[in-house]
């Protein structure tokens, strides 16, 4: 039996333990905020709730399709039925599509509580360095407590987050140092009377804001508030770390009106609860990741969604990816 260390409770940090606990290995995780699932997030406010990072999820990978069956027949998993509608320079109309689409129920991070249930996860614990210990690894948190020892350890924080703990010498350094990730706002309006908008999610081209959703009306929110969901395009977002709170909500307010087309835009309620966040690490650039993710020589492993694209389906398949490389590394 090894002892394990992961950074980051998301899908792929707590994926790596499932599979390495299964298979007889001890696992401590390590995740800086109150709670587990990472961008898979789910506020609750006042008598509502809202998902603010992760939208929805869609399958490519027939492996993935399994779990995602098996997420489905525990509850943790819903498809969400959804015909999205797009505004572009030519105007605002359905666009359906063929896309099956799902949503944690109810909340994002369900499935996450689901087969993360009996997992040690050290929450409120940010990891700040790792020191090599002989053949081991000794982490510390940014509050200079100390952790280990490990036979080996598995990052899984967001690219820039990841970079910042990886030592030197590491085989991924090189290519990391060129990689990117992007930010979005996130705007949660929640209103007390119904808003009259038609679509329940719409694409926006060429916009500020490039994604909208009647949050309220994926399967198994049962809040009795109508919740809008916002994402800003990256590219504002970048434009405006600072944003006010006051102008993220000028601006989707303005969008909710364009939706309303024919109805008297006064008629908009004004909403109940307004809610923001800036996710900083949102989504990644191209990356060119070493293949294996696994560094033998350093006992170090890589895993996330930005190690093989930006879908919450990457970061499962980088688990996955990273769990087989270990298991022929003889661990
Ligand atoms: C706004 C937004 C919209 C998105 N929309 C979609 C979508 O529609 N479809 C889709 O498939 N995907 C979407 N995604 C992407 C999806 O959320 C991610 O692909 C997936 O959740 C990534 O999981 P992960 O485990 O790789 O990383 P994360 O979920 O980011 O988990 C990493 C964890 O590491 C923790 N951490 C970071 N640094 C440290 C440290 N030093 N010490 C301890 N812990 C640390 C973080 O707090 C976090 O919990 C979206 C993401 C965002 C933000």
């Amino acid at each position: 039996m090894a002892v394990f260390a992961i950074v980051g409770a998301g899908l792929a940090g707590m994926t790596l333990a499932r599979e390495f606990i299964d298979a007889g290995h001890h696992c401590q995780v390590f995740e800086k905020s109150r709670g587990i699932g990472g961008r898979l997030a789910t506020r609750r406010c006042d008598g509502w709730q809202v998902d603010h990072g992760a939208q929805y999820f869609t399958v490519r990978n027939p492996h993935f399709q399994q779990i995602v069956d098996t997420w489905c027949q525990q509850g943790w998993v819903a498809p969400w039925p959804l015909e999205p509608w797009i505004l572009d320079r030519d105007g605002l109309r359905p666009s359906p599509d063929e896309r099956k689409r799902y949503v944690g129920t109810p909340s994002m991070n369900a499935m996450i509580k689901g087969f993360g249930q009996g997992i040690e996860v050290y929450t409120q614990t940010r990891v700040d360095r790792l020191e090599r210990v002989g053949d081991q690894w000794r982490l510390w948190d940014d509050a200079g407590e100390q952790y280990g020892q490990f036979d080996a350890v598995f990052l899984t924080a967001p690219l820039a987050q990841s970079l910042a703990l990886l030592p030197s010498g590491s085989r991924a350094e090189v290519p990391l140092r060129n990689a990117s990730m992007k930010p979005t706002w996130a705007l949660a309006m929640a209103f007390d009377q119904p808003t009259g908008v038609e679509p329940d999610a719409l694409f926006v081209r060429e916009g500020v804001v490039d994604w909208a959703a009647r949050d309220s009306a994926k399967p198994g929110r049962d809040g009795e508030l109508e919740v809008w969901l916002m994402h800003f395009a990256s590219q504002w977002s970048a434009n405006h770390l600072d944003a006010a709170d006051n102008l993220l909500q000028q601006q989707g307010l303005t969008l909710l009106r364009t939706l309303l087309r024919n109805i008297a835009t006064s008629d908009l309620p004004t909403p109940k609860q307004v809610f923001t966040h800036r996710w900083l690490y949102a989504r990644s650039g191209p990356v060119e990741m070493p293949v294996p993710q696994w560094d033998g020589r350093l006992k170090l492993g890589l895993a996330g969604d930005w190690t093989l694209g930006d879908r919450l389906e990457d970061a499962w398949l980088s688990a996955k990816a990273l769990v087989a490389d270990v298991r022929t590394a003889n661990f």
